[in-house]
């Protein structure tokens, strides 16, 4: 079994009525109930229990989720810095949409992941790379999504290992809307689909692809990365 968790910052749910209409009880539960199954096991954590994120609970996560937007300021810096520590030891990680700003993603990262952004219901596609690459698997060509936020380059991270998907909308502005790293022992996934108030997190084949980042994502290796002393091995 892969043993995922989800963080979900569930502050518009909770605050703005549009977001409450597509997910009443949060997006986290949404996802969590389209990602579980027979290889997949799912924990959520919001903001409001945050301190409940903890090296205990990393090192018992296989791949993490996260979904965060108007608290990524209040998220303290020591849980970023764990789940740092946590991706470098083998833990592996999907950011998701807004999360490009969130804590974590920026200290793996090293730069600032801003982008340009619009908010007016764009048409989007999102065009396979590589189609045969794990994480576009069942895709085909492109996955269309009738509305979401528009998000543009210039996206300042760094080159991905591996782009898997561009993202292009009817304004005519394009993101790097799937990309791939590699942090220490970690794999991250970075994903740009999931604006708030829009059900994309129904589509099967936003699932189908998170589901697949899942999979590529997790590795059964873990350990710390430390600097030891040796000894030689043959005198
Ligand atoms: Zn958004």
């Amino acid at each position: 079994m892969v043993r995922v968790t989800i963080y979900n910052e569930f502050i518009h749910e909770k605050t703005n009525t549009n977001v409450k209409a597509v997910y009443p009880n949060g997006l986290h539960e949404v996802l969590k109930e389209a990602l579980c199954d027979e290889e997949i096991t799912v924990r959520t954590i919001t903001f409001d229990n945050i301190q409940n994120l903890t090296k205990e609970l990393l090192d018992s996560t296989d791949v993490l989720l996260w979904w965060g937007h108007c608290k990524h300021a209040d998220v303290p810096d020591e849980t970023a810095v764990l789940v740092q520590n946590a991706v470098l030891s083998g833990m592996g990680a999907i950011f998701l949409h807004s999360a490009h700003h969130s804590k974590p993603f920026k200290l793996l990262m090293g730069t600032p992941c801003s982008l340009s952004w619009r908010e007016d219901g764009d048409r989007e596609y999102l065009w396979a790379c590589d189609p045969s690459h794990p994480i576009a698997e069942g895709v085909d060509r492109y996955i269309k999504l009738e509305h979401e936020e528009t998000y543009s380059e210039p996206f300042s991270i760094p080159e991905p290992d591996k782009l898997i998907f561009i993202g292009n909308y009817e304004g005519g502005e394009v993101i790097r809307a799937g990309c791939c790293y590699r942090r220490g022992y970690g794999k991250i996934f970075y994903f740009q689909p999931g604006h708030e108030t829009y059900p994309i997190y129904y589509h099967p084949m936003i699932i189908r692809v998170i589901k697949n980042a899942i999979h590529w994502t997790y590795n059964p290796y873990r350990s710390d990365i430390d600097c030891p002393h040796i000894k030689r091995i043959e005198e």
